[in-house]
């Protein structure tokens, strides 16, 4: 048996044929120091740890590159591990806002990371290129940079500046602050400090400013209760359509509609919409034209606030009513619903009637005017027994040569105990406007109060305070009449109109 163990035959297998194999040798061969020694100089590019090569330098003597040689290898390690680091953070915040940063666990120090490219973007690389996708969001290394230069902190003016505008990208997008394409700009403290504090007060005004729509919607009485008896209008075919609003008061909104037809009865073709609003604050300041009007008063005392705003459009109702009844133009009451009254509009084809104080009237036409406004006093207050309360040219409309009266839902009774003094503000408001117009005969509201009450209040001087003190006294004898006489003796809210005042409830 041979006893290199090794046969000279080629061995065969699955694969093919084996690559040639090397000679066999003995093992005395293998031994042979001679044939170490050959096979050392012949393989010379293995170093020998023990012999060293000839020419080389002596290990025992150059220590340096022994030790550069280990910090560089550790650096090598120290990098390789805080690129984990960074995978594992990146991994662990994800796209979450809040980040955790693992740099406190980096094991190379930044100064001897800074050949490091990863993750820098360079401001004066990349400015000059329009189609970067983002400024850069980092600020440039800080801290020495190398021996015996400069240090770079982060109070630099060039560095700070650049940091700067790159933070301006956190402003509101409404506070347009450009790409800042080709342009390398550093925002000074002060200049990004201004620029921040007016992005604050900015994005304060603009949420007042939202807050204030918000606001104005919900006052525009159309809360989603209203929308839905709107809505319920129109499903029911009172209503075809509503169109849109014609008037934002304090106290309603007045929209134009398409009528239908109501039980059989038909609609007129055009009316609108009186939503008397459920915002309360506005309604308080007029609690006293509702609360002391006899015809309402047991009611108003039971109700909540919420409630006594319906009040009001029953009293508008009740008091268009006895209008009509008496031969006033006034808009005829179609429908009423909760908080809103449904009622005929004055005007033609969408486009309601102009208030007097905005109608373009000839001089002729606003003496016939104020003739018309005088009579419909007088028929108000003395046929429907009632006093306009809100009388001016804002509350008549002009159409067709005619003057209507529309806002009626304070009006109030002659004999309510502030009626007199109503009705003596109405007039002001008619003579001032009437004799502002140039209308020649226009009385004055002394002369208008007696003719329209038929009262003779002496106006003497045409003293406004004297006038009134004799105003409230015949209010004051009033109530006390009204009292001695009862209550009962007045109809009651919705039934028909009392009988023109007797002069003597004024004497
Ligand atoms: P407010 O109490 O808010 O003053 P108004 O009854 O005076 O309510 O209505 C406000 C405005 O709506 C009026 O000035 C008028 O322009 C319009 N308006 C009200 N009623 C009618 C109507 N029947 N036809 C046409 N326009 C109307
Ligand atoms: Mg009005």
């Amino acid at each position: 048996m041979d006893q290199s163990g090794v046969t000279a035959e080629t061995p065969k297998g699955p694969w093919g044929p084996a690559a040639p194999t090397a000679p066999p040798c003995s093992l005395a061969d293998v031994m042979s120091e001679q044939l170490a020694r050959q096979l050392e100089e012949e393989d010379h590019t293995f170093p020998s740890a023990t012999s060293p090569a000839p020419g080389a330098p002596d290990a025992a003597c150059d220590t340096t590159s022994d030790l550069m040689l280990a910090q560089v290898l550790q650096l090598q390690f120290d990098r390789e591990f805080d690129e984990q680091l960074r995978r594992e953070e990146r991994k662990f915040n994800g796209d979450s806002k809040v980040s955790i940063s693992f740099e406190n666990y980096r094991m190379v120090h930044p100064y001897e990371d800074s050949d490091s490219s990863e993750d820098e973007v360079d401001w004066q690389d990349t400015r000059h290129d329009p189609y970067r996708a983002e400024k850069p969001q980092t600020a440039p290394r800080r801290g020495f940079a190398g021996k015996g230069k400069n240090i770079t902190t982060k109070h630099d003016e060039v560095a700070c500046g650049r940091k700067n505008t790159a933070r301006m990208d956190n402003f509101a997008p409404e506070v347009h602050v450009g790409d800042g394409v080709g342009m390398d700009l550093k925002l000074s403290n002060q200049v990004f400090n201004a620029l921040k504090q007016h992005d604050h007060s900015e994005q304060r005004r603009s949420a007042r400013l939202h807050d204030k729509k918000e606001h104005s919607t919900a006052e525009q009485a159309v809360d989603p209760r209203t929308r839905l008896l709107m809505f319920k209008m129109v499903s029911a075919g009172v209503l075809e359509n509503i169109n849109g609003c014609i008037s934002t008061g304090k106290e309603s909104v007045v929209f134009h509609a398409d009528g239908g037809s109501l039980e059989d009865t038909p609609v007129p073709q055009e009316v609108v919409l009186k939503v008397f609003k459920t915002t309360l604050n506005e309604f308080r300041n007029r609690d006293r034209y509702i609360k002391d009007d006899y015809r309402f008063i047991d009611r108003f005392s039971k109700l909540n606030p919420r409630k006594v705003i319906r009040l009001w459009a029953e009293k508008e109702m009740h008091n268009l009513s006895r209008m009509r009844k008496a031969g006033v133009p006034c808009p005829d009451v179609v429908l009423l619903r909760k908080h809103i009254l449904v009622m005929s509009f004055i005007g033609r084809d969408h486009s309601p009637a102009p208030k007097l104080k905005d109608a373009a009237l000839s001089p002729e036409d606003m003496a016939d005017a104020y003739q018309q406004v005088l009579q419909l006093m007088q028929v108000l207050f003395q046929d429907c027994n009632l006093v306009h309360a809100d009388l001016s040219e804002y509350n008549i409309l002009w159409h067709d040569g005619k003057a209507w009266l529309i806002d009626v839902s304070q009006s109030v009774e002659p004999t309510h105990p502030h009626g007199l003094e109503f009705l003596f503000r109405d007039c002001r408001n008619i003579s001032t406007f009437f004799q502002k117009r140039g209308v020649g005969g226009a009385m004055s509201a002394f002369q208008l109060f007696n003719a329209v009450s038929g009262l003779d209040v002496p106006v003497g001087e045409e003293n406004e305070a004297e006038f009134i003190a004799e105003i409230v006294a015949l209010e004051k004898r009033n109530e006390d009449h009204v009292q001695r006489r009862g209550k009962k003796a007045f109809p009651a809210a919705g039934e028909e109109a009392g009988p023109p005042l007797e002069p003597d409830a004024y004497d």
